[in-house]
């Protein structure tokens, strides 16, 4: 392995035809001040539109470029996994590719790195240019997963964040099929610490992170570090036995000892649903955690490489190489 390259740059790419030039060229000045060898890699999740070619033509222009080009779209954090996987850096960051997160930040995430810091992420003090309703639902999940979780994931932190080689390497034996890399992070452990900074707004083009999207990386972040919900099955119960065996005493005291009876369609009702509902909602939780588990046993490679630029490192761990 080339021990050489001092820092590697991760770059998640879908459908960014119309921001991955300005981003190379932002990363490359910013990674030049550093005067110290540098890859960047990119990581093609799938795009459908020029990304790829984009990216090959400055490949070709440019040695430290390289790409790994998916065989179909995996998802952000595996994408962000295979260029984990393949990086040959001392140091690895992991940036957007759209430029919400500045890469002027990596030069200060490199000064904590070489105060001797093994993480440094970093955490967005404001959020520009995203609806209200994805700040607000960012920041409720942030605040949902912290009080959940057991282990100490950062708030209003993404993925934008420097590993030292060794944190990668422990990375490197996690093979979780939905894995929650910002969590992982915190999980390995080591020396960390933080940057603050104002995420901008995305350079053009749209979120590639819908709803939908967003909901899954918000249960891969509950279920993987946490069995909480599984409990509230438990306590649930206890809460509505308790509540319906006292509720048969009033009953029975009514029917023996008044004369009132008890009419109650709609009431019937009420409760059928409200607790049909919450056995559902239970059942579901659990169905995604046996969910994950299934995708464990199927043991199924966490990604595909359909092809390789510029990377020589084959030493790939949790993905499959086509060539
Ligand atoms: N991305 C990816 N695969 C996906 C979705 C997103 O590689 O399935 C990349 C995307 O190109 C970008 C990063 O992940 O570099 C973050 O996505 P985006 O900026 O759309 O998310 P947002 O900032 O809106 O949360
Ligand atoms: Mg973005």
């Amino acid at each position: 392995m080339n021990r050489h390259t001092q820092y590697s740059i991760v770059v998640p790419v879908y459908n960014e035809e119309l921001v991955i030039q300005t981003t190379y060229q932002r990363l490359k000045e910013v990674m030049d001040q550093t005067k110290e060898h540098y890859e960047l890699i990119f990581v093609n999740d799938g795009s459908r539109d020029r990304s790829i070619e984009i990216l090959r033509e400055h490949s070709l222009m440019d040695p430290r470029v390289k790409i790994l080009d998916f065989s179909r779209n995996f998802g952000h954090q595996i994408a962000i996994t295979a260029g984990m996987d393949y990086a040959e850096g001392n140091a690895i960051v992991v940036i957007d590719a759209d430029l919400q997160d500045p890469p002027e930040l990596i030069l200060e995430m490199i000064e904590q790195w070489k105060e001797g810091y093994d993480v440094v992420y970093a955490v967005r003090t404001k959020r520009k240019g995203e609806t209200f309703f994805k700040k607000k639902t960012a920041s409720l999940f942030y605040r949902l997963l912290r009080s959940v979780t057991d282990i100490d994931i950062p708030i209003d932190t993404g993925d934008f964040r420097l590993m030292d080689r060794k944190v990668c390497d422990e990375m490197k034996k996690l093979k979780e099929k939905n894995p929650f890399v910002r969590g992982l992070v915190s999980w390995v452990g080591f020396k960390q610490t933080s940057v603050e900074y104002e995420r901008d707004e995305r350079l053009a083009g749209e979120t590639k992170y819908p709803l939908k999207k967003m909901l899954k990386l918000s249960m891969d972040g509950i279920t993987t570090f946490s069995h909480k919900p599984l409990k509230a099955a438990s306590y649930a119960g206890m809460l509505m036995s308790g509540a319906g065996f006292l509720y048969m005493f009033i009953v029975l005291y009514m029917k023996l000892f008044t004369d009132s009876t008890i009419t109650g369609w709609s009431s019937l009702i009420v409760i059928q649903l409200l607790f049909s509902g919450i056995v559902l909602l239970i059942l579901g939780m659990i169905g995604e955690y046996i969910g994950r588990i299934y995708d464990e046993a199927k043991d199924r490679p966490l990604y595909i490489v359909q092809k390789a630029y510029g990377i020589k490192n084959q030493n790939i761990c949790r993905g499959q190489h086509m060539s």
